[in-house]
């Protein structure tokens, strides 16, 4: 069905360190290669909350911008050279909007694409979901999902594809009876807690300073859960006969978790920051960190990996647990989540 209407609703970031605001703009019109979609889920992730409270020149994104990188939407337009069959479609937005011909384009790390200059893509940098339509600039920056649910497959884009992309890649410390250690258990480390649950033999723990987060890591296959660091290395101590963790998956990132998260390392083990609140440590040979570590910060993650997270969606070996908000309701559900209070993840959908 063609768009008839011009402007639209966006939920915008128009200052920092301020809260975003409700804004008409311009709905966009695909130009060559690109494919307009109406908007149907998007999850609001924590990262918006770090983004909107950078002070200004932290970022190099031009404001007003819409938020949103986490989006589901179905293809109304496509513009020349984009194949008809796409119309009608569901698709998730991979919102690294990479160039697809640099070197680490081409050999399938577009999420660390050498042309990005910090705008990232979708919602970050570029205009995101948060309206009634949003603009993707080709294919290869869709992948089409049937059989699965809009609101389900929007936090697929981020909290899905990041948490995959965070295990793919150290896959070969995870494999063998490792212990794996999730420190933060909300949009991304719940979905963490099923991959690793679904797809490694690993034990999983759980550690979340919120009660009701370790209640459904623990339904999700968390097998030793525990509201902080040392409270879990304590539980592993007494059940398992060592405290020491393979693979320490921290979606918070705060001085604290960073060291005692290092801390419960075994020899060999290996520290993965994913979240970004801010914390730092110091790494060097021989001395808080065990023999032959590996501290590593992924970012988001490539194509392949939201194509395998939304395959595990679709043979229903993870499902995102959501609450749904109304659009008119976006700004009030960033708050809750500055604020902690969140199950899974937010998504919003129109009014
Ligand atoms: P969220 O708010 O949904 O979840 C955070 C969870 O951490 C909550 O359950 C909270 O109770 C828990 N928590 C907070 N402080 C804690 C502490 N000190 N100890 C234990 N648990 C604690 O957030 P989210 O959307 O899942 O994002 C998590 C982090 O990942 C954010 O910092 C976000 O910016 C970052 N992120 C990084 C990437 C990346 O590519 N590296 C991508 C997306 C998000
Ligand atoms: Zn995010
Ligand atoms: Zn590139």
């Amino acid at each position: 069905m063609p768009v008839t209407s011009t402007s639209m609703r966006a939920v915008q970031l128009t200052a920092w360190e301020s809260e975003p605001e409700v804004r008409d703009v311009p709905v966009p019109r695909p130009g060559p290669g690109e494919l307009l979609l109406r908007v149907d889920a998007v999850g609001l992730c924590h990262s918006d909350i770090h983004v909107m409270s950078c002070p200004p020149g932290t970022l190099p994104y031009a404001l007003p911008m819409t938020l949103g990188h986490e989006v589901a939407g179905t293809v109304v337009e496509v513009g020349d050279g984009v194949a008809a069959s796409w119309l009608d479609r569901l698709a998730v937005v991979h919102g690294v909007w990479s160039c697809g011909t640099c070197h680490n384009c081409r050999r399938g790390q577009e999420n660390h694409c050498l042309k990005l200059d910090g705008r990232v893509g979708c919602g970050l940098g570029k205009p995101g979901g948060l309206a009634e339509y949003v603009l993707v600039p080709s294919e290869r920056q869709l992948v089409s999902a049937d059989g699965i649910a809009a609101t389900k497959l929007a936090p697929l884009a981020d909290a899905g594809l990041t948490a995959y992309h965070a295990i793919r890649l150290h896959r070969d410390a995870i494999a063998g009876g490792s212990t794996v250690m999730v420190i933060g258990v909300g949009g991304l480390g719940h979905l963490a807690v099923q991959i690793l649950a679904r797809t490694t033999d690993a034990h999983i723990v759980a550690v979340d300073t919120r009660e009701a987060a370790l209640e459904s890591s623990r339904s999700h296959g968390a097998h030793t859960a525990a509201t902080s660091i040392g409270d879990a290395t304590e539980q592993l101590r007494r059940d398992r006969g060592s405290s020491l963790v393979d693979v320490v998956l921290d979606f918070v990132g705060a001085d604290s978790t960073l060291s005692q998260g290092s801390g419960a390392l075994a020899p060999g083990g290996r520290l993965v920051m994913i979240g970004g609140a801010g914390g730092s440590m110091t790494v060097a040979k021989g001395r808080d960190l065990p023999l032959g570590w590996h501290v590593s910060a992924p970012f988001w993650g490539p194509r392949q990996d939201l194509e395998a997270v939304v395959d595990l969606a679709q043979r229903g070996l993870i499902e995102a647990d959501i609450e749904i908000v109304r659009f008119s309701e976006t700004l009030e559900a960033y708050r809750r989540l500055r604020a902690g209070d969140v199950r899974g993840r937010i998504v919003v959908v129109p009014d």
